[in-house]
C-alpha cells in the first residue's frame, strides 16, 4: 500500500493541479528519504529550480515528476515512490505529539505540496530519461507490464513465467519485475475473481488460465482506478485533497479473514506466501478445477 491505483489517483490529482506550474522550493527533510542516489539529487537539486512541471507520470508503483527546462531536450525526472504509507499532502496534518514526518518540502508557483511519510520506506531520486515503456532508466530490468498503460501485455508476461517457474500464482502477481504496480490488496482481488487459489503453481495454469488471470488484472485496476483507490481503516491512504477512496466497498477477500464469502458462505481463510498473508476461499477458489471453459 499504496498500490497502482492510488498512486494512478495521485498522479492525476496532481496533474490537475500543478502542470505548468514552475518549481521554486525542492526541499529534502530526510536522509534516508532519498537512500537511491543521495549525492545526484543534492547537486542536482538547486538546477531544477525555475524547471516547469510539464508532466506528471507514473509506471507501476513510481509516481514521475517530469520537470522542463527552458532549452529544448532539458528535462530531468524527480521519481517518487510512496513506500508502506507515504502520502503526498498540500497541508501538514497536526499531530499529537508534534512529530513532522515531512521528507521532501516541494512548492510550485506559491503552492506547497509535502511528501509525509512517517515510516521512511517511500523514497525520492532524480532520472534523466525514460525507456520506451516510460519506465525510468534505472528501473528498466526491475519492473515488468504496468496492467493500466499496457492492459494487452498482461496475459503475456504472466505466460513467459509459467514457462519457466512454477511459484505459487500469487507471488508471480506481487513480482514488481513480471506486473508493476500490483501489491497485497489487489493481487487477492484478482484472484478471487478469477477463482483461482493463490498457492496455485502458475505453471499449472493452462493458456485460458493465464488469460482468466490477465482479465482479473485488468479489470480490478481499472475500476479501483475509477473509484480513486482503496482506503483502509489505518487511513494511511487517502488522495491529494485528503479524501479517502472508495473501491475498499468493492473488496471480496482482502481484510476479510474469518469473515464469510460473500458468494458461498465459507469462511475466508488465509495463507502465508512470499511473506504475505493472502486472503481468499478455499472453496471458491480451487485452482483450474472450476472454469467454465464453454
Ligand atoms: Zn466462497
Amino acid at each position: 500500500m499504496p498500490e497502482l491505483p492510488e498512486v494512478e489517483t495521485i498522479r492525476s490529482d496532481l496533474a490537475l493541479r500543478f502542470i505548468g506550474l514552475r518549481l521554486e522550493m525542492l526541499k529534502i527533510l530526510g536522509e534516508r528519504t532519498i537512500r537511491r542516489n543521495k549525492t545526484n539529487l543534492e547537486e542536482v537539486g538547486p538546477e531544477l529550480l525555475g524547471r516547469q512541471l510539464s508532466d506528471a507520470k507514473r509506471y507501476g508503483k513510481y509516481l514521475i515528476l517530469e520537470l522542463s527546462g527552458s532549452q529544448i531536450g532539458e528535462i530531468s525526472y524527480l521519481v517518487v515512490h510512496l513506500g508502506m504509507s507515504g502520502r503526498f499532502v498540500l497541508q501538514l496534518p497536526e499531530m499529537p505529539n508534534g512529530r513532522d514526518h515531512t521528507k521532501m518540502h516541494v512548492r510550485f508557483s506559491e503552492e506547497d505540496l509535502y511528501l509525509w511519510d512517517p515510516r521512511t520506506f517511500g523514497e525520492v531520486f532524480l532520472e534523466t530519461g525514460l525507456d520506451d515503456l516510460g519506465r525510468p532508466m534505472t528501473l528498466s530490468k526491475r519492473l515488468g507490464i504496468d496492467p493500466y498503460l499496457y492492459p494487452h501485455n498482461v496475459a503475456g508476461a504472466l505466460g513467459e513465467v509459467a514457462v519457466r517457474s512454477s511459484r505459487a500464482i500469487k507471488a508471480v502477481l506481487l513480482d514488481q519485475k513480471v506486473i508493476a504496480g500490483l501489491g497485497n490488496i489487489y493481487s487477492d482481488e484478482v484472484l478471487f475473481r478469477s477463482r483461482v487459489s493463490p498457492s496455485f503453481p502458475v505453471s499449472a495454469l493452462d493458456k485460458r488460465g493465464i488469460e482468466r488471470v490477465a482479465e482479473a488484472v485488468v479489470e480490478v485496476v481499472n475500476k479501483a482506478v475509477v473509484l480513486r483507490g482503496s482506503s483502509l481503516k489505518d487511513k494511511s491512504y487517502m488522495d491529494l485533497s485528503g479524501r479517502p477512496g472508495s473501491y475498499q466497498s468493492e473488496h471480496l477477500v482482502y481484510g476479510r479473514y474469518s469473515k464469510a464469502c460473500m458468494v458461498c458462505g465459507e469462511d475466508i481463510d488465509r495463507v502465508l506466501i512470499a511473506g504475505r498473508y493472502s486472503s481468499f476461499c478455499s472453496i471458491c477458489q480451487q485452482g483450474a478445477d472450476r472454469w467454465d471453459y464453454s
